[in-house]
């Protein structure tokens, strides 16, 4: 077994079964890449990887972070829709790329179940497109279309931050999604949004970079209009 790699205990909130997970040892993560949309390249294991926890009697999937705020309502709606269901494969240990698309695949079903806030529908498929990315398979311009529609929605409705998102980093990353899947308009439209944004002395790395997706994305525009 890797020594990057460790066991955490967890209870699962729906069939109060115990089980436990893997992570990722923060002291043994190396950064290799980090793309302008905020996706990160580690050397060695990836924690994204282990983010997403499957408990292996009943199938239920969340982050760590929303997965043991149930309200009572949402307990009811999950045991209908868990019930029955047979888990026959486990995620409890080392994964391969191809267990932790599926592991985000199976919290995305459990998140429209239990009707999350569009933000964390967003940060799911936004997930799923960079390990699509990471398989070099074009279905990630798929989810990065889905994650504009779901962050364009947070956008409208939720109060900010959005998700681990501040305003000027919101209105930055609609930009670059929308410049990934050549919406170049929508692109412009977002980034002049935050290179104006009145906070954004508060958050100088996501200015400068906006800046400089800004003016690639007009060197885009060129080009095609050319
Ligand atoms: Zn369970």
């Amino acid at each position: 077994m890797s020594e990057a790699l460790y066991e955490k205990e967890f209870k699962c909130p729906v069939c109060n079964n115990s089980f436990s997970s893997k992570r990722v040892r923060l002291s043994s993560l190396r950064v290799e890449r980090r793309d302008e949309d905020f996706c990160t390249t580690y050397k060695g294991h990836n924690p994204m990887h282990y983010e997403i926890l499957v408990c292996p009697n009943c199938g239920y999937s969340s982050s760590e972070n929303n997965f043991d705020n149930l309200s009572p309502k949402e307990l009811n709606t999950l045991k209908e829709v868990l019930s029955g269901k047979v888990v026959n494969r486990s995620f409890c240990g080392e994964r391969t790329i191809n267990d932790a698309l599926d592991s985000y695949k199976l919290a995305l079903y459990i998140a429209k179940s239990r009707d999350a806030k569009d933000s964390i529908i967003a940060g799911l498929t936004l997930k799923i497109a960079w390990l699509y990315r990471e398989l070099k398979d074009e279905k990630e311009l798929e989810f990065i279309k889905y994650t504009l529609e779901y962050y364009k929605h947070a956008y409208d409705k939720e109060n900010l931050p959005i998700g681990n998102l501040d305003e000027i980093s919101i209105q930055y990353l609609l930009g670059e999604l929308s410049r990934r899947i050549s919406k170049l308009n929508d692109a412009v439209f977002w980034f002049n949004k935050a290179v104006s944004n009145p906070d954004r002395a508060k958050n100088p790395r996501i200015e400068k970079i906006a800046r400089e997706q800004w003016l690639l994305v007009k060197e885009q525009n060129k080009r095609t209009a050319q």
